[in-house]
């Protein structure tokens, strides 16, 4: 059986601890940055991606103003 266990000041990195035969490993907690895409496709078949899900977006490829629609 194995279970994680997060420790939060962690200056000794990655360690195992055995207690009565369960195996319990520590872990540093991490960082992740979330970003969210919206994925635009172009008439024209060109897809991309944009940070931010605006109304009117040109188009990189054929630099068409397009209205967008979820
Ligand atoms: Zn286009």
């Amino acid at each position: 059986m194995k279970e994680d266990v997060v420790k939060m000041d962690s200056q000794q990195g990655t360690r195992k601890r055995y207690q009565t035969g369960i195996e319990v490993q520590e872990q540093e907690l991490g960082q992740i940055t979330a970003q969210r895409m919206y994925r635009m496709r172009c008439e024209c078949g060109r897809p991309w991606f944009e940070l931010e899900l605006k109304r009117l977006v040109e188009c990189p490829a054929c630099h068409r103003l397009n209205l967008v629609s979820l």
